[in-house]
């Protein structure tokens, strides 16, 4: 599949021989096994067919990279830790992957001006123990947290479930590196809390999806730990009454840290895929709700809250994380959906966000639209048989207003018959977010699977702006061409 307008000066042997006068012989891979396994991320729709792999250490190996392959017309793939849910990563047509996995040294750890310097190539779970050591937190969290890095959050603007209290990446981050298209190094790496010194161009960065810049360091926020965290699994009958239960959160004044959810269908999957998942209840529910609050005084906030909401028939059976172990199981319910639904069968998945408030009038003229209630998996009375067919699983950050949509369907089904029935139901569900002025993407960016979809929840200006942006900055468009939008 092409996505870019470049032509190469250069042939791949030569580029690949230059590419190893940066880096070293050994740090640019051109075996099939390689490319296949760098070329693609989560998403695995494309065939991956890059050039070849290109692994840096350093900051001036990036910028000599980038300064040839600007040159010389050659695409490249920023790639992190390939956890990305939209084909950001992905490359397949002949581009030179850069990776940042070599570049995953932890700078410095400051406890007094709560900050840690890290380049980009540091996995996400290394920073929160590095912030862990020194009795500190790093809030970004999110189950791919072993594998993806911290310059790949950074590219993506990653949300995660601590999202509600601490804000997603974009608020973590004080300052950048980055290495521009041409090769140029622009060092917007200060630990600053305040600067109003002009436009903050590091902001257009966070988010870009590796089509702007190569984030190579970055400085990051870190946070005292949060003190006594206590975790209820809820169980809810109806799925409006999820805001509401935020609301009775808010209006206790309870610091939430995570608020998520899922459905029963969710639910099922993981108790049936994931070795060792058990549910806490004796009976089923249509909804959970997973909340997490701080509880630095002696009052039993949860206990109280639970009660309230029993008071006021918002859940129908709940119960309290016990002990560490206990924790970490009811939090598997939740972070273990995406990988056993990998293991269940082909998955589309969509990332959509609505304001709070629209959340309930959302889901219900989604049921009216599919003929079905988000928890069953029976017929649909609109669409097509081959529609019908496809378990819809949603769970989501939903305290942040953000549902994840997985379209699933058997491993033995035709890829292409089932990717066009779902097609069916996104595209419907975008219209529907047009009128909700919601968004297609919450977290996960639009990389190559969304791009033909942008314009959604995207006006037309914005997406004017976003070209101009980038022919900016990359006006041969060699950084992640095809990503976002064509240009
Ligand atoms: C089980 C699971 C759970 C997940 N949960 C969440 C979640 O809760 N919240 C969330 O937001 N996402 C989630 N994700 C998606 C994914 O983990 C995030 O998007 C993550 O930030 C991607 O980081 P990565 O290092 O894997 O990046 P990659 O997938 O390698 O790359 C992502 C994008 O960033 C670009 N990029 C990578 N590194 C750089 C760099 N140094 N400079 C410039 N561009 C770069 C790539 O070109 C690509 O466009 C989840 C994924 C999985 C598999």
């Amino acid at each position: 599949m092409t996505h870019s307008h470049l032509t190469p000066k250069v042939s791949a042997d030569i580029a690949v021989k230059h590419l190893r006068s940066i880096v070293g012989e050994s740090y640019v891979l051109t075996g099939s096994a390689d490319l296949k396994t760098w070329g693609t991320d989560w998403t695995k729709v494309y065939e991956p067919k890059p050039m070849c792999i290109v692994l840096p250490l350093t900051t001036t190996d990036v910028s000599k990279i980038l300064a040839y392959c600007h040159d010389n017309e050659l695409a490249v793939t920023p790639s992190g830790g390939r956890t990305g849910l939209c084909a950001g990563a992905v490359a397949s047509d002949g581009e030179v992957v850069l990776s940042l996995s070599r570049m995953s040294q932890i700078l410095n750890v400051d406890s007094t001006g709560l900050t840690i310097t890290a380049e980009a190539g540091v996995a996400t779970e290394a920073l929160q123990d590095a912030a862990k050591k020194v009795g500190l937190f790093f809030p970004l969290d999110l189950a791919s947290k072993g594998s993806c890095q911290i310059g790949g959050n950074i590219a993506t603007n990653a949300g995660g479930v601590k999202l509600i209290k601490y804000g997603g990446t974009r608020e973590q981050v004080l300052g950048i590196e980055v290495v521009l298209a041409n090769g140029s190094i622009l060092d917007m790496n200060v630990a600053l809390r305040k600067n109003n010194s002009g436009y903050d161009l590091k902001h257009l960065f966070i988010g870009s999806e590796g089509t702007l810049g190569i984030v190579t360091k970055a400085v990051l926020r870190l946070m005292p730990k949060p003190r006594n965290l206590q975790l209820a699994i809820m169980a809810v009958a109806t799925f409006e009454n999820i805001p509401k239960i935020l609301t009775e959160c808010s209006l206790a004044a309870i610091s939430v840290t995570a608020f998520e959810f899922f459905t029963q269908v969710a639910h099922k999957i993981v108790l049936a895929r994931f070795a060792g998942a058990r549910t806490p209840f004796a009976v089923i529910s249509p909804f959970y709700v997973l909340v997490e609050i701080e509880q630095p005084g002696s009052e039993p906030e949860m206990e109280s809250l639970l009660e309230k909401l029993f008071d006021a028939g918002l859940i129908t059976d709940a119960t309290i994380a016990a002990n560490s172990a206990q924790f970490r199981e009811f939090w598997g319910l939740r972070e273990n959906i995406t990988e056993s639904l990998a293991a269940h069968g082909q998955v589309r998945k969509n990332d959509i966000s609505l304001a709070i408030d629209q959340l309930d009038p959302f889901v219900k003229e989604l049921e009216k639209l599919l003929g079905r209630i988000i928890t069953t998996e029976a017929a649909s009375t609109v669409a097509s048989a081959a529609v019908d067919a496809l378990e819809l699983v949603l769970f989501g950050h939903i305290g942040d207003g953000n549902l994840h949509i997985n379209y699933v369907s058997p491993k033995e089904r035709n890829p292409k018959e089932f990717q066009a029935a779902a097609r069916l139901i996104e595209e419907e569900i975008f219209k529907l977010l047009t009128k909700f002025k919601g968004s297609i993407s919450a977290e996960h960016g639009i990389g190559l699977t969304k791009k033909k979809d942008l314009h959604f929840t995207r006006t037309a200006e914005e997406v004017a702006w976003m070209r101009q942006t980038k022919k900016m900055w990359d006006p041969k468009g060699i950084l992640n061409p095809g990503k976002i939008f064509d240009l």
